[in-house]
């Protein structure tokens, strides 16, 4: 994709791919789709699908997958134990991680659960360059606590660091020293750094991180759910990667890193997970909850035609052209919408396009919740269904106050090969749109509000009704238009 250079100029993400397989898609007119955001409690987690022409919620297991998966998927081996499917699944890992134990799981929060209950003691410590969302829950649900050490510049939406991602040395020598490295459960780098827009973390500093852990003996566990945009990044802005293969950056990361776990719902592109390690003695630790949690050790909760899926995703994994369609389509998103005015998150990251919602409606206190309100309007105005990753994705404190999010943003999420640029181009216009409108945008409220993760299931409702005067706007500028 990045070797095509256009005769006429312009930085246009060239698919290196052909469709060969599609999903119709349904356009609800705007009344429409201000009923069934009311439907869904303002919430766009519990849209329904048939209401929704753009479905940028998530990156998990929603990506297309290769005509050499599906063809793998035929030859699942379904036995339930000693299956050959494993056994692929299992000679893949050791031959891209280089790691000695596999465990499987059904996803990736599987793979926190027993990692916090294997590893995380009352009282404990994670130190992580910065937390997601089931991560964080398992942990304290085992009582332990979760302290983030991105660097500064992480929380600084407009930046142009290319590694916001990276732990700071610095806070974490601050911590060791205040808590002891006895009661630091371990050290987690989050690859493609989810909550704070996709952001990388450089092989260097991995490296230093990793001699900090070694240092005080403390374990470090890399989540690789979204590594494959974080290997992109490495090659791509990292001048001492730059001639390195990714086969061979995964493997310099994976030498650096105690326990690899992942979600296959998005490393791999399809659904999935499952921890390696080349320590017997945490493999032990953890194998028991495996078979009490997931299933039998050789498949873990996950269909075998998956786990084919999986083997053949990783793989492709391997290849550059394969990893850079998601960040080359974002980055595209983000420079245009830059263009107009719109505040994103940059630099461009991974995962999607994340817009800067404590700007975008900065007229929206944080207490009504800025970035679902800016969720529900882009549904309105577009049928594209965003996902809120701001306040109400945070949990209240243990006395019931609201903890604001650090950062307030809508992401767009792009999953891989799934749209054509004329789709990404019509986001593009409609949120583009709704900033020229945006001061008919207000806030939210909860109506039913759960106690643990509240993002997936609470129901809100608008403030006043400017969803719909919104929609009013919308007939007015696009007449009869969808
Ligand atoms: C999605 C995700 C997880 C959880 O994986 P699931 O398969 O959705 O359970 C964990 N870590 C990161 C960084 C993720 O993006």
């Amino acid at each position: 994709m990045s070797k095509v250079k256009f005769y006429h100029g312009g930085n246009i993400p060239l698919e290196m791919h052909k469709v060969r397989i599609v999903q119709k898609l349904n356009l609800p007119p705007v009344e429409r789709r201000v009923e069934a955001i009311k439907e869904a409690g303002n919430n766009t987690f519990l849209l329904k699908n048939s209401d929704i022409f753009m479905d940028m919620l998530t990156d998990s297991g929603v990506n297309a997958m290769s005509d050499n998966q599906l063809a793998a998927m035929m030859q699942a081996d379904d036995s339930y134990a000693g299956s050959e499917t494993f056994t692929r699944l299992e000679n893949k890992i050791r031959e891209i991680f280089d790691k000695r134990f596999f465990l499987p799981a059904h996803q990736g929060r599987a793979c926190e659960n027993i990692l916090a209950q294997g590893l995380v003691k009352p009282g404990a410590i994670v130190a992580t360059n910065y937390h997601f969302t089931t991560t964080k829950a398992h942990i304290t649900l085992q009582s332990g606590s979760v302290e983030e050490l991105v660097i500064d510049e992480g929380l600084n939406v407009n930046s142009n660091h290319p590694f916001k991602g990276n732990m700071d040395i610095e806070k974490l020598n601050v911590l060791i020293e205040k808590h002891g490295a006895e009661n630091i459960a371990f050290v987690r780098l989050e690859a493609g750094t989810n909550l704070i827009g996709g952001q990388p973390f450089s092989l260097q500093n991995m490296r230093e991180v990793q001699k900090v852990c070694k240092d005080f003996g403390i374990i470090l566990i890399l989540d690789a759910s979204l590594l494959a945009d974080n290997l992109y990044f490495i090659k791509e802005r990292e001048e001492a990667c730059k001639d390195m293969s990714i086969r061979k950056i995964t493997r310099i990361m994976s030498e650096l890193s105690d326990v690899i776990y992942f979600s296959a719902r998005k490393l791999g592109c399809a659904r999935g997970g499952g921890l390696c390690t080349n320590s017997e003695e945490i493999y032990l630790k953890l194998r028991e909850y495996i078979t009490l949690y997931e299933g039998f050790l050789t498949y873990g909760g996950m269909s075998v035609r998956e786990m084919e899926a999986i083997t053949v995703g990783l793989e492709e994994t391997m290849d550059e052209d394969m990893i850079n369609q998601g960040p080359r389509f974002i980055a595209y998103m983000v420079e245009k919408l830059q263009e107009k005015g719109v505040p994103v998150v940059t630099p461009a990251g991974g995962l999607g396009c994340h817009i800067d919602a404590m700007s975008f409606v900065d007229h929206i206190p944080q207490s009504q919740y800025p970035a679902g309100a800016l969720a529900a309007a882009l549904y309105i105005a577009g049928g594209v269904r965003g996902m809120e990753r701001g306040t109400i994705s945070e949990q209240r404190d243990e006395q019931g106050n609201e903890v604001f999010a650090n950062v307030e943003l809508l992401r767009l999420a792009m999953p891989r090969r799934v749209f054509t640029l004329s789709q990404v181009e019509y986001a593009i216009d409609r949120v583009v749109w709704l900033y020229e409108n945006r001061k008919l945008i207000e806030g939210l409220t909860f109506v039913e509000e759960p106690k643990v993760l509240r993002f997936f299931f609470g129901k809100l409702t608008a403030v006043s009704d400017w969803q719909t005067r919104l929609a009013a706007k919308f007939r007015e500028d696009f007449g009869d238009s969808l």
